[in-house]
């Protein structure tokens, strides 16, 4: 999945490292922070951004803040708010791969076993063979088809009942409409059923905005899930919101519709010699800024649990210690991301809009994503694998 821009939690940025250290610099080489040097350890500022106007069935109750009123700030340090533009990271990562090791444009169909080693078909017809096959084929992947079989109930991806209009807008004209400092660092609009994120990518030259909404219906029916954005919907999604959020949105170029699916948790990430990572894995709804991180952080396993091998046969050993690992803290960022949106869209059902108690959860919500101690979670795989 291409798209705009993508930010990466400490966490990720430190699996980056651990992975290879040229992964960090090619990051380095792209990412963009925060503005101003009191921001940078900043995930995001929050702010109330619908108007009193648009809350909607409130049974008497009052909105629990003013537009515009700020509300509070989450720290991730030492990163803050770290965003790439996806393409130019692509960019970075693949400059590392050897030309030998790798060929784009495949589409892979099936896996079968031949004669001890793996067969991959690709949609091209042609085939490869291989001792070993990691899927990172995203959301529809077809390997999570072959690892779970085709008719698993955990193979197809759910709709999460919120889509997102996403688009790109010059900085200079966010400065003129919102003013520098909003501009330039990362801001989350709160709002009841929706949330506007808006952080720089490009090194400040560009801002990156996300507008979330909720379906009612809790219904997807359009087989894509991207879709061109008709500016009349998101208006009328978001008329009930300030002028900062109207201005920005007015101003996303080429904007469009993603709607958010997740994927049930699966039993496993392995079928004999056959994984899953990354979103093929457990993709989640970017409400903690944390899927792509977790790719990253299965690469930093995986990778490290085979190279500690020699024989194909330790193979499987390596996916089942990967799978033991990985599978409860990959999947707890898809549940808890889904809760994420519901705390900053006044849905949760325990913290209502009750503002002292989501700045004290949002304060908090996210350490064990970014404060994880990823040498110590790879000792835990490399001891199960030891047996
Ligand atoms: C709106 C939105 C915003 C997000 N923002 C963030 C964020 O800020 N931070 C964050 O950490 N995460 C974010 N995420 C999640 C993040 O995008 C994913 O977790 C991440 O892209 C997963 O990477 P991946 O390589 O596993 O899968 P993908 O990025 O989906 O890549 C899968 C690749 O496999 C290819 N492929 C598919 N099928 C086949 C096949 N059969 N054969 C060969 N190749 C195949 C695809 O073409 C694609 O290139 C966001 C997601 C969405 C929807």
């Amino acid at each position: 999945m291409v798209g705009a821009g993508v930010s990466f939690g400490p966490n990720s940025i430190r699996a980056m490292a651990l992975i290879d250290p040229a992964i960090q610099k090619g990051f380095e080489n792209c990412v963009t922070s925060n503005a101003y040097p009191e921001k940078k350890d900043v995930w995001f500022d929050f702010r109330m951004g619908m108007t009193e106007e648009g809350w909607k069935d409130l049974e008497g109750k009052q909105p629990p803040a003013k537009e515009g009123e700020y509300l509070t700030k989450v720290i991730a340090a030492p990163v803050g708010q770290a965003s790439v533009h996806r393409a130019h990271f692509l960019d970075e990562l693949v400059k590392l791969i050897p030309v030998e090791n790798a060929q784009f444009g495949k589409r892979l169909q099936n896996v079968e076993e031949k004669g001890g080693r793996l067969q991959l078909t690709f949609r091209d017809g042609t085939t490869a063979e291989a001792d070993a096959v990691i899927g990172c084929d995203g959301v529809k992947s077809s390997t999570r088809r072959i690892v779970l079989g085709e008719n698993h109930p955990a193979t197809l991806p759910q709709f999460t009942g919120k889509y997102a209009y996403r688009g790109l807008v010059p900085m200079e004209k966010a400065v003129e409409v919102v003013g520098d400092e909003l501009a330039r660092n990362s801001q989350m609009y709160l709002g009841h059923h929706g949330h506007i994120l808006t952080f720089p990518i490009e090194k400040g030259e560009t801002m990156n905005v996300v507008a979330f909404q909720t379906k009612r219906d809790r219904k997807w029916e359009n087989e894509n899930w991207v879709l061109p954005m008709k500016e009349s919907d998101m208006f009328e999604d978001f008329k009930g919101w300030g002028k900062d959020v109207k201005h920005v949105l007015s101003l996303m170029q080429k904007p469009d519709v993603w709607a958010l699916f997740d994927h049930p948790p699966a039993p496993t990430y392995y079928k004999q010699r056959i994984a899953l990572l990354g979103d093929a894995a457990h993709a989640s709804t970017p409400h903690q800024g944390a899927g792509a991180g977790q790719a990253i952080e299965d690469a930093f396993v995986l990778s490290n649990l085979l190279g500690d091998i020699s024989d194909a046969k330790d193979i499987e050993k390596t996916f089942y210690a990967y799978d033991a690992v990985r599978r409860p803290r990959s999947q707890k960022v898809v549940t808890t991301s889904r809760e994420a949106a519901s705390i900053y869209e006044f849905e949760d059902e325990e913290l209502g809009m009750d503002l002292q108690k989501i700045r004290e959860r949002l304060d908090q919500r996210c350490k064990w994503i970014w404060d994880e101690d990823l040498p110590a979670q790879l000792e835990r795989a490399r001891e199960i694998m030891r047996g």
